[in-house]
């Protein structure tokens, strides 16, 4: 088997020269597949590019027919180059001809040769083009010539990505070469966002590709190691890492990661093939991007992304420039895509010039989903690869309704989008049209419309949406977002700017609701086989009754002089709220004996999320002032469903007789008892569902600012007392479980309610 005369080193250097000559697109690229083909001892080297169209074309050829160049043209998928582009993995084959994809092309005259070795150009995960050598004799090529190939395609795909052949292009699709593409994510926070893509990381842009000095780029590489290595331990000394959403195992497995001796190898081995450090690094990154497009073990895929992570630091380290996107420099329009995000990043960008937001983990009930809904950003999450497949400034858009994100869309899929987002604006401003109309139901039922917040940037709402005070304040979301837990004297501060935004409006704040999914970086995690069913919520509290009474007097302190409304999360047992309550008696004992006012009304209510309490309805009823239905705990914890794992979580419908009849048994008893009730969880905020919690005796709904305005127009054309009635015929007639839903949207549907 001939070897490379040279090897890479030498094809390297003989390319940065090349690259370097004042000549145009064309004749450097014709000289770059004679150098190849010689460096390779083949008779052809062809190099296929990507068109905006997704058509690859061959754009220069040493060997082949040239009068084929810029006329053969394949889509992604036909004969062995477009296998190589759509599948973005190399092929090696000493008889192409034999091979089943292989497709002839007579005006190349191909058929001579046998031997076929083609790799993908890739950059960011994208195929940007196909280089391929060939030969007559039935030649088997060597791993370090494919190596070799490898690299040059590497070189060749920064060429293309960095516009220098734009020029080569056919003129009508000579802007990009790249395709629209629809992704289909889980829907966040509501709304239609028409942007330009931020990388949250953004990726590096490679100048310097080709070593001058082998050593220096060797030394270059392992001192970024050892800092990225070192920042690393910091990090997890520290154990301050909340900012960037990275939780301890993450950063355990970056260091695992760090001390890789493969991966380490493989870039050194770049470095010492005649690459510098960065494009070592992203070489290796590359093909690793290239795996984990394809790879469909979410375990797995985890793993490279996180060595993706690692790579990123590594570059970023190289070329000196900063993780995150620039803050202050964020263009107009802008549509944040990440990995994942934690809820602090997020609201250190301008939100004035925040359209959208795309990630590719995080569920609905995730700490960034609250967040990104109490600002009113378009989000989805769950769009595998997002970060791989999408460029910075790219055209995009994100619809967080239905979960879709169009990707470098057409015009005309960008002007459907921007004739949604028109309507969508204009439904809103109806809905501030209601915002001072009563929420009284056609047949004259009062209902109470409250918000959810948690945040300080969710204030403005109660006067945009005209609800009627905050019916579910969580208080978690202040530890969450913060890098270590927040002092009394700060919790005190927020819930005083609280209920002083409240004004004459009541602010019932939970306690702590946290465990289960909601987890604080800053305190140690507690290993458990079932965390949703674990130490959690009030559970904590009652344990470790320090930081819930720190709270309490917290709470206290703030309203001062106001009404206050206090419930615990999770309460499973009377006893527990009762355990509760003693402690808030003691607190208002211990702040009385030292001088200070206390607030001039205080309510204490159970939030009603654990099935069990639905048995001891008359206890708690009658030593809670209030009860608050949490139906995203309660659906979980009654169906046996994991709130955020999506192949389970919508399979049981709320409006199904189960619920329904535990619902209605909580209305009953608490109509029978002086006990106040509102429902705070998210079946409260959507209108079909509002209308049968309505239709079930409910007057009180606690939601999220968005769905004030859809709900309020539902109740305004409800006959409230006619839906209760065809709800508690059906309960009777079916408890099997089927769902209400067909009954009831038909039902809306024949009395002209918009739900
Ligand atoms: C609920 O469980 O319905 C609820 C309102 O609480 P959270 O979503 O915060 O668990
Ligand atoms: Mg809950």
């Amino acid at each position: 088997m001939p070897s490379a005369p040279g090897g890479p080193r030498l094809l390297l250097r003989r390319l940065r020269e090349i690259m370097a000559e004042p000549v145009g697109a064309q004749d450097r690229l014709d000289k770059i597949v004679i150098l190849i083909a010689a460096n390779m001892v083949a008779e052809v080297c062809s190099l296929y590019v990507m068109r905006g169209d997704g058509v690859l074309e061959l754009f220069a050829t040493e060997g082949l027919n040239r009068e084929a160049v810029h006329l053969t043209t394949m889509r992604a998928g036909e004969g062995l180059v477009g296998l190589i582009a759509a599948t973005a993995e190399s092929l090696a084959l000493s008889d192409a001809q034999s091979h089943p994809a292989f497709s002839y092309k007579p005006e190349t005259g191909e058929e001579i040769y046998h031997a076929f070795l083609g790799v993908p150009l890739l950059r960011a995960g994208n195929t940007l083009g196909v280089l391929v050598v060939q030969n007559r004799t039935y030649r088997v090529y060597a791993e370090e010539e494919l190596e070799a190939l490898q690299t040059t395609a590497m070189v060749l795909a920064e060429m293309l990505a960095s516009g220098e052949l734009q020029a080569l292009a056919p003129i009508e699709t000579g802007t990009a070469f790249r395709r629209p593409l629809q992704q289909r994510g889980t829907a966040l926070a509501d709304g239609v966002g028409l942007g330009h893509v931020v990388l949250h990381e953004p990726r590096v842009v490679l100048k310097n590709l080709i070593a001058e000095n082998v050593e220096v780029e060797l030394e270059r590489l392992e001192e970024a190691i050892g800092d990225v290595r070192a920042s690393i331990d910091e990090l997890i000394e520290r154990g301050d890492v909340a900012h960037h959403g990275e939780h301890r195992d993450v950063l355990e497995t970056f260091r695992m990661f760090a001390h890789d001796q493969g991966w380490l190898r493989r870039m050194r081995e770049a470095v010492t093939s005649g690459l510098t450090a960065e494009a070592a690094v992203e070489r290796v990154q590359s093909d690793n991007r290239a795996r984990m497009l394809r790879q469909t073990d979410p375990y797995l895929r985890d793993r490279l992304h996180d060595l993706d992570d690692l790579a990123n630091r590594l570059l970023h380290r190289l070329v000196g420039r900063d993780m995150v996107a620039s803050k202050a420099s964020l263009p107009e329009n802008a549509i944040l895509v990440a990995r994942s995000m934690g809820p602090a990043a997020l609201l250190d960008y301008d939100r004035s010039r925040l359209r959208g937001l795309v990630l590719e983990e995080g569920g609905p009930t995730s700490h960034i989903a609250i967040v990104a809904r109490a600002l009113g950003i378009p989000a989805v999450s769950e769009v595998a690869n997002a970060t791989s497949i999408m460029e910075q400034g790219d055209a995009i858009i994100v619809d967080g309704g239905t979960g879709d994100v169009q990707i470098r869309p057409s015009a005309e899929v960008e002007a459907a989008y921007a004739e949604k987002a028109r309507l969508r604006a204009r439904r809103q401003e109806q809905y501030l049209k209601l915002r001072d109309v009563p929420a009284v139901t056609k047949d004259g039922k009062p209902i109470n419309l409250q918000l959810n917040a948690g945040l300080l940037v969710d204030l403005p709402h109660l006067e945009d949406t005209g609800a009627t005070g905050i019916g579910l304040f969580r208080t978690e979301l202040q530890f969450m977002i913060s890098e270590r837990m927040p002092t009394a004297s700060e919790q005190q501060v927020l819930y005083a700017a609280v209920v002083e935004a409240a004004g004459d409006r009541p602010v019932t704040f939970r306690t702590l609701d946290i465990g289960g999914d909601k987890i604080l970086p800053y305190m140690q995690a507690v290993e458990e086989e079932n965390p949703a069913l674990g130490w959690r919520a009030i559970r904590i509290g009652l344990d470790r009754p320090g930081l819930l009474r720190m709270q309490i007097r917290a709470l206290l302190k703030a309203a001062a002089g106001r009404h206050l409304k206090i419930m615990f999360p999770m309460v499973a047992t009377c006893d527990e709220f009762v355990r509760a309550k003693v402690l808030v008696e003691r607190e208002k004992a211990y702040l009385s004996r030292h001088g200070y006012p206390l607030p001039a009304d205080l309510k204490l209510g159970a939030m009603l999320e654990v099935p069990s309490l639905l048995f001891q309805l008359t206890e708690i009823c009658a030593v809670a002032d209030f009860l608050s239905i949490g139906s995203n705990d309660l659906m979980q914890f009654l169906f046996a469903i994991d709130r955020e794992n999506r192949r389970v979580a919508e399979r049981f419908d709320p409006l199904s007789a189960p619920m329904l009849r535990a619902l209605k048994r909580v209305v009953d008893k608490a109509a029978s008892s002086d006990c106040e009730l509102t429902v705070c969880g998210e079946i409260g905020g959507r209108p079909l569902e509002a209308m049968a919690l309505i239709g079930l005796g409910f007057r009180s709904l606690s939601m999220a600012p968005t769905s004030i305005g859809p709900v309020k127009a539902m109740l305004l054309a409800l006959d409230a007392d006619l839906v209760g009635t065809l709800i508690r015929e059906k309960l009777t007639l079916d408890g099997g479980g089927n769902s209400l839903r067909p009954t009831l949207s038909a039902f809306a549907k024949a009395h002209g309610i918009p739900v």
